[in-house]
Parts: C-alpha cells; structure tokens; sequence
C-alpha cells in the first residue's frame, strides 16, 4: 500500500501496515490488531504526541532502568512489528536483557520474535522454548511461563503493551513494572509503578533518547528522578490533558486536531 508522504496520519497508517505484515508472517496475533485499535483510539484523544506527563514518565522509566540491578525488556508480537529496532537500541543504552513473552505462546511464534529481534541487532534473546521454565505466581494464561534469568530474576521489568493481570503479578513478586500504555484507564495503567501512557512508536525512540542523556548522570541524580516520580498523580494529569484538550475541541472545532 503506498501512503502519500503528506498524509496527515501516515505514521499511523505505516503502523498498521507493519502490524498487519507481522500477523501474514504469523508472529502478531489477530488479538494484537484488535489491542492496537483500542491505543489508536486513545492515541487520537491524545493528539498523537507525546505529551509532557508522558516525557517525564519516560525520564523515570529511563532511570529506574538506568539504576535496576536486573533489568528486563518484555516483547511482543506487536512490540516486534512495530519498533524491533528502537527495542534492541533501548535494551543496549539501558543494559537490559530481552525477553520474549507471549499471551498465546507457541513455538513458531517465540522463535519467529527472536529472529525479527536478532535480525535488528540483539544478541541473547531469552524466553524461547526451554528457556521459558520458571513459573510466575497466580496467573493462568501461557504468559506466566518466563525465563529465570530473565523476567522471573528481574528487579525492574520494562513491559510495553501488558495486559493488566500480568501487571499485578509481577507487582506482587515485588519487582518495579513499567508499563507503556495509551489507555490511563486500563488495569495495566494503574498497577504498574510507572505508566508511560504514550504510543510505544513514539515511546520507545523517546526512551532511547533519554538513555542516551541520563547515561552519564550520577546514581543520586537518578535516583532522584525514579523518586520523585508519583503515578498515581501522573495518571490524573494525563486524565486532565485529555479533559482539557477535549474541551478545547468541543469549543473551536476540528482546526485544532492535527496540530500539536
Ligand atoms: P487491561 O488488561 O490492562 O485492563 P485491556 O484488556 O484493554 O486492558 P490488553 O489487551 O490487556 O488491554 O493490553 C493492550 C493495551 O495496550 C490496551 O490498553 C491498548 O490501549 C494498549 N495499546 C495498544 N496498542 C498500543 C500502542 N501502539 N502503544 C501503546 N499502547 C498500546
Ligand atoms: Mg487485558
């Protein structure tokens, strides 16, 4: 499909294509294009930019990272399809490791993520087939399966599109959960330590970004941003955003939907 280059919602169209080419290979399932609807209908709330409660989630997010003894990047089907490159790139600035990590798991499709994540430049990727042996406490779907030296050791988990149960699980086992999420109202939004409610097209470059900022700051200086850093309060502002933007639309009409 050829999109014009002026096209007011290209990156958002290019999205889709890439999503719909990654379920023709068999590696994103039909629920990840009905998932990527629901973002897309908040992204359009949002104006589809990042906006500033989002930036400084993503600064936390980065520290946390930055500081995590063991940290973990989660993957998807989607995640895979839409930003394997930026994904691999974070994982390299932050030093984390990645894992693959299914809802519906099969062998093909672990494998057919490992490869599109070894194709764009990772080394190791963990959670595929045998290596996705230890067990995550009090959940049912295929997803509790995860590695040991991955996600199931990890003190600061990175998961980008997360469903909510999965959320809450690895909170109980006490580990730091960083969610990206275009919903604010989702379970995932609000039981994870830090929620970046953001697009994770734009997201994830954003975060690669700041990793390449925040590499040189001391342990204080980080320590102090992961800290002061309040999600319940960063939800209410997203939440506010929307509010005030919506009425703002309601008050000058469309004009304003394409502009930041
Ligand atoms: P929950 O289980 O958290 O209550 P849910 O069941 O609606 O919510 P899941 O299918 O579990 O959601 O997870 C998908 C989430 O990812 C949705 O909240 C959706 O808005 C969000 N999402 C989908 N595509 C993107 C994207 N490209 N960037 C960021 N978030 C996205
Ligand atoms: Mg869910």
């Amino acid at each position: 499909m050829r999109i014009p280059p002026s096209h007011p919602r290209r990156e958002s169209l290019l999205a889709r294509e890439r999503l719909v080419e990654g379920f023709r290979e068999g590696y994103v399932v039909p629920q990840g294009l009905i998932a990527h609807g629901r973002g897309e209908c908040f992204d359009y709330l949002l104006g589809e930019t990042t906006i500033p409660p989002a930036l400084e989630a993503e600064r936390a997010a980065v520290a946390a990272l930055l500081l995590a003894r063991h940290p973990v990047i989660s993957v998807n089907g989607n995640v895979a399809a839409l930003v394997p490159r930026e994904i691999v790139e974070l994982a390299r600035c932050v030093n984390a490791k990645l894992e693959v990590n299914l809802f519906y798991r099969t062998g093909e499709r672990e494998e057919a993520i490992a490869r599109v994540l070894v194709e764009h430049g990772a080394g190791e990727v963990l959670g595929v087939g045998s290596d996705a042996s230890c067990t995550i406490p009090e959940l049912f779907s295929e997803r509790r399966r995860v590695s040991c030296r991955g996600i199931y050791a990890a003190d600061v988990v990175l998961v980008p599109l997360e469903d909510g149960d999965r959320t809450e699980a690895l909170r109980k086992m006490g580990k730091t959960v960083i969610a990206i999420d275009l919903n604010p109202l989702s379970r995932t939004a609000r039981a994870a330590s830090i929620t970046i409610v953001d697009n994770v097209v734009r997201a994830v470059p954003s975060m690669v970004k700041l990793a390449r900022e925040l590499r040189g700051a001391s342990r204080d200086e980080l320590a102090r941003i992961a800290s002061s850093f309040d999600n319940e309060r960063n939800l209410k502002e997203v939440i506010a955003y929307i509010a005030s933007r919506l009425l703002e639309l309601a008050r000058r009409g469309g004009i304003l939907l394409y502009s930041a």
